[in-house]
């Protein structure tokens, strides 16, 4: 096509602005610009000739949404590749403003043509724009807000949603929403129908109040429970939200907005770790160790029960620093300046204290030795931003050490002072331990000993024998024996041992211990003793071979004093029938004689036929006094005494001698009474027989008492008395006082003898001359 210039005239006239272009993609080149164009972009002629239209409108760099540079470009293309007319939609294109950095905001209709030649071929691009920006910018505004409240209604991380009137019917739901909820198709229902289990939390009536009131609700973390499988199992969501009252342009409520954002798993997640913290705090709180934990400046932050008890008061939170405890102290006593304890000296040079003893004391004085061990704590960038410490009481095992020492210290005394030998060996039979005693019974030091094999201390007899007792032990035998030991002078050494084997704690045989004791002068002793024994029980047996022969003897004299006794009872009286008749005869010859030599005769051989007979008569008293068994009765005293006085009387001998008798029977007494008369007749007789023959005062006096123990009588005469120097003697068999050619000496011997049977005693109290006074005592034999 020829060219025309009046068409250039024509297409720099044409109203809408226009722009020719070369095909040349993806440069676009500009050849022609028309002056509405030019009007609109605000540029001139040469700005643009012979550019590229990107190069000249390229995109704005601070609208990132504008897609107008794009848009254009593919445009462009279109008509290339489709030969075609592309009429573009509203276009935002942004023109910069020349000779600035700034862009001017333009809207527009923008059409490309192609312009073809003869063959088909595109020889220019007509880009044709309709300069819309005054009209529609402010729809274009609009278009685009909404197309952004869409972007962000739809891709917002929030749930969000319009409810309508006064039933709450949901207008607007975004996707959030109804994955919260686990439901679809909601717009046009009611929150009731939708969600019928928020009725039951109160959330309906909640959102009544909003729309009556107008008043926005807002909470954060509130629990709300959503039937989100609709199978009746309510699932936990937790979410901030705020429930806000909609007006229409009247200002009147027709609706809620509703923003929610679900924070569940943030609570979860900080609910776990408030309960894990919970649970530590628990775990330290009951921890049985003392625990404290302390910030940088070393004020306490948390520190639990067992800390409490050992420091005996509780620390000001956060105000009290380091220990807690009232005072500390090294372990020599010295104190504990706050900035040197061993907390402080962790948290200044970040390090880990190796555990240190230290001392407590608490408000009431008391002591406690603890173990502490402080260990700081950093942040996630590593400074030290604390210290944790853990103390643990040790004074009880402090003084369990102590009594423990104090208890080895007395058991080693023990040991050393002990008076038996101890002997420790191994289970090779090597000994581990000697005391000092065992080295002195076998005359080693302790170091000649240790390490020794027991075998070494014996001889070759005893070696065998212990051999044997060593496998016995180590099967788990205790022993008690006598053994022979060499000691180290050569000497054989006898002692007491008893051994017990020892057993680790498996239960393995490790060795034995012995207590040995020296028994070898025992020995000795014992070899002695044994022998007196036996020359004891020697003597022993001889001694019982002679009492049985003198129990044999005395039976025969019993049986031969009996038969004396028989003899001598049966002789006395036989003889006594001759005297009488003797008597009778010579009675006879004394009335028929009167010869003065035979009457002096007769009257001798009366008086010796009187001794005889009285002889016998004491004879008999004896004799009856051993035959006849002690048969007791009551004995009527006075009467007993006044019929022996009568007998005796009326004797020549009892001529002028007065009888007093006094007795006072106050108990009855009780004792045999023929040996009583036999005592009384004894005694009586002898005090008239030794009489005076003073002519005048002679008395004979019986007095006596009675009570229930005994029977007290007294003999008194002031006859011729008898010296002291034979008072024990006249109690004696056949002993008269010498010149005494009368009496047969065997009156008081019978006397004392009754007297011993009857329980009795007599005394004597006598003086020649002044009279004689015998005093009884008889026991009283009641029944
Ligand atoms: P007998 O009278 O038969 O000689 P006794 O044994 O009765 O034997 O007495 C021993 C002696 O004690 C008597 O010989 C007498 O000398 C003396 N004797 C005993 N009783 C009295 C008495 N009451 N007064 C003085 N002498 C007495």
């Amino acid at each position: 096509m020829p060219y025309n210039p009046q068409f250039k005239s024509i297409f720099q006239l044409t109203p809408a602005p226009s722009v020719i272009l070369l095909p040349d993609a993806p440069k676009f080149t500009i050849v022609a610009v028309n002056n509405a164009y030019l009007e609109t972009v605000n540029a001139a002629e040469k700005d643009l000739i012979g550019k590229g239209v990107f190069e000249v409108f390229p995109e704005n760099p601070e609208d990132r949404l504008s897609k107008g540079v794009e848009n254009l470009r593919n445009s462009l293309n279109f008509v290339i590749a489709e030969k075609e007319t592309d009429k573009m939609p509203l276009q935002k294109y942004d023109i910069p403003i020349r000779g600035t950095t700034k862009f001017k905001v333009k809207y527009g209709h923008v059409q490309n043509i192609p312009i073809k030649d003869d063959s088909n071929n595109i020889t220019h691009i007509l880009h044709s724009v309709e300069d819309v920006t005054d009209n529609k910018q402010l729809e274009f505004s609009l278009e685009t807000e909404k197309q952004r409240f869409n972007d962000l209604y739809f891709q917002a991380p929030s749930c969000m949603g319009i409810l309508k009137g006064p039933n709450h019917v949901y207008e607007l739901a975004n996707p959030l929403y109804l994955e919260l909820i686990g439901a679809k198709d909601i717009i046009g229902k009611t929150v009731k129908e939708v969600l019928p289990e928020l009725e039951a939390q109160g959330i309906l009536k909640l959102l009544d109040t909003v729309y009556e009131s107008g008043e926005t609700f807002s909470a954060n973390e509130m629990l709300f429970k959503f039937d989100h499988y609709r199978n009746g199992e309510l699932v936990d969501k937790y979410l901030n939200f705020i429930y806000q009252a909609n007006r229409n342009s009247e200002g009147t409520i027709d609706g809620i907005l509703f923003f929610a954002t679900d924070v569940t798993e943030l609570v979860l997640a900080r609910k776990k770790i408030e309960e894990s913290e919970k649970r530590y705090k628990e775990l330290i709180q009951n921890l049985p160790i003392a625990t404290v934990c302390s910030d940088f400046e070393g004020r306490i932050l948390i520190y639990n029960k067992a800390a409490v008890a050992m420091w005996g008061r509780e620390p000001d939170i956060e105000k009290d620093k380091w220990c807690g405890s009232w005072k500390l102290y090294c372990k020599d006593g010295n104190p504990i300046p706050d900035e040197l304890s061993p907390m402080a000296i962790g948290i200044k040079e970040g390090r880990k204290i190796p555990a240190e003893e230290i001392i407590v004391e608490r408000p009431n004085g008391v002591k406690v030795n603890v173990l502490i061990n402080p260990v700081p704590y950093k942040d996630s960038s590593g400074k030290v931003i604390g210290i944790v410490n853990m103390g643990i009481d040790i004074t009880e095992s402090k003084n369990t050490e102590k009594i423990l020492r104090e208890s080895e210290k007395k058991y080693r005394q023990i040991v050393e002072t002990a008076q038996e030998g101890i002997w420790v060996i191994d289970k090779e039979n090597k000994t581990t331990f000697v005391n000092n005693k065992l080295c002195e019974i076998l005359g080693y030091s302790q170091d000649e000993m240790l390490g020794k094999d027991i075998y070494f201390f014996m001889d070759d007899d005893t070696k065998q024998i212990a051999g044997k007792l060593m496998q016995k032990k180590k099967e788990g035998f205790s022993d008690q024996l006598q053994f022979k030991y060499i000691s180290k002078s050569g000497k054989e050494v006898w002692t007491h041992i008893s051994s017990n084997p020892l057993f680790d704690e498996a239960g393995i045989y490790k060795g034995g211990l012995a207590m040995v004791t020296d028994i070898t002068e025992r020995r000795n002793t014992d070899e002695k003793l044994r022998k007196l024994n036996k020359e004891l029980a020697e003597q022993i047996e001889e001694k019982e071979k002679r009492a049985a022969e003198l129990s044999f003897s005395n039976k025969e004299l019993v049986k031969t004093n009996k038969e004396l006794d028989r003899f001598v009872y049966s002789v006395s009286h036989d003889l006594r029938s001759p005297l009488t008749s003797i008597l009778g005869l010579i009675s006879f010859i004394e009335e028929d004689s009167n010869e003065p030599d035979t009457l002096e005769h007769i009257k001798m051989i009366r008086a010796s036929i009187n001794r005889l007979d009285g002889f016998i008569k004491n004879i008999l008293s004896y004799s009856q006094n051993n035959r006849i068994e002690l048969e007791t009765q009551k004995i009527p005293i006075k009467k007993t005494i006044n019929e022996i006085v009568y007998s005796v009387r009326n004797i020549k001998e009892a001529n002028g001698i007065s009888f007093e008798i006094d007795i006072d029977e106050q108990y009855p007494f009780y004792s045999n009474w023929h040996r009583f008369s036999t005592v009384l007749e004894n005694l009586v007789s002898n005090s008239i027989k030794y009489h005076t023959n003073k002519a005048s005062g002679r008395y004979l006096k019986l007095t006596g008492t009675s009570d229930p123990e005994e029977l007290k009588l007294s003999i008194s005469d002031n006859g011729i008395g008898i010296d002291p120097e034979f008072h024990d003697k006249i109690f004696e068999m056949f002993y008269r006082l010498p010149g005494n050619t009368e009496g047969t000496g065997l009156g008081l011997y019978i006397v004392k003898e009754t007297l011993d049977k009857m329980q009795g005693n007599i005394e004597i109290q006598s003086e020649k001359g002044v009279g004689t006074t015998f005093n009884i005592r008889l026991k009283n034999l009641k029944v």
